[in-house]
């Protein structure tokens, strides 16, 4: 569970050709992280493997399976964004279970996915606060939980940090690396930080204009990058 299919995805908002062909393939359990410069796609290319966007041509396959009309609900995939959204009236455990409950999931069975999740995000002491009540990172914490408790075979984060200070980022970092070890689900990570992207990936995939420059291994790319753009983002000085 877990597998991720790109085939020749483009995706185009009106004359604005976003991605011009992106063919990527994700195992079961792989980190992959995505960067590249502001505007060059990753947040769209994102989009498009959760539904949110529709591409323009092209396809995705979860687990063999063409997803392409399928709804953002159905495909098995969890996202977590920059900003974290939570609902300020609602405590941290009713913040991670609403997902569950508005699907219909039985309260017992919510209550032993949030006690799991926030043992996991040492959220266990915040569960009857409220967002206001908490630092950011804790609230990006429990914007996480609120992924985990879906038990999604696919996480999607979108440059889940970069709103931290860079402690928080350090803490909340490793406790991702953490999580991707204990629930083996496959995760996909934009990021502009190249040691969040070295620390934490696999596999670095490389974009830049909507086209992949390069894919590799960190310390692939970081000794071998395939011209100076890669170089520029991630490889070693030469
Ligand atoms: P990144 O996440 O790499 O910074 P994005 O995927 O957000 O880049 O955006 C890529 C390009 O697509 C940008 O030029 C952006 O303006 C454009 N774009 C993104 N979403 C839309 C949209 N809904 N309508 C029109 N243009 C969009
Ligand atoms: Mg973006």
């Amino acid at each position: 569970m877990g597998s991720l299919n790109i085939e020749n995805v483009k995706k185009s908002f009106g004359q604005v050709d976003v991605l011009k062909g992106i063919d990527l393939d994700v195992a079961d359990g792989e980190f992959v992280v995505f960067v590249g410069p502001s505007g060059c796609g990753k947040s769209t290319l994102l989009r498009v493997i959760a539904g949110l966007e529709d591409a323009t041509s092209g396809r995705v396959v979860i687990d063999g399976r063409d997803v392409s009309s399928t709804p953002p609900a159905k495909r098995g995939i969890a996202m977590v964004f920059q900003t974290y959204a939570l609902y300020p009236h609602l405590t941290v455990k009713n913040n991670m279970g609403l997902g569950l409950k508005q699907a219909g999931t039985p309260a017992a069975e919510i209550d032993k996915r949030v006690a799991e999740a926030s043992a996991m995000l040492s959220l266990e002491p915040y569960l009857q606060r409220r967002p206001a009540e908490l630092s950011g990172g804790q609230r990006q914490r429990v914007a996480i939980g609120r992924a985990v408790v879906r038990e999604p075979s696919l996480f999607l984060f979108d440059e889940p940090l970069s709103n931290l200070d860079a402690a928080l980022r350090v803490n909340t970092r490793l406790e991702i690396a953490q999580l991707h070890r204990r629930l083996r689900a496959t995760m996909i990570y934009v990021t502009h930080d190249q040691v969040e992207a070295m620390t934490l990936a696999d596999r670095i995939v490389v974009l830049n204009g909507g086209r992949i420059e390069q894919i590799g291994a960190p310390m692939e790319l970081y000794n071998s990058p395939a011209n100076e753009f890669v170089a520029g983002f991630i490889g070693s000085p030469r």
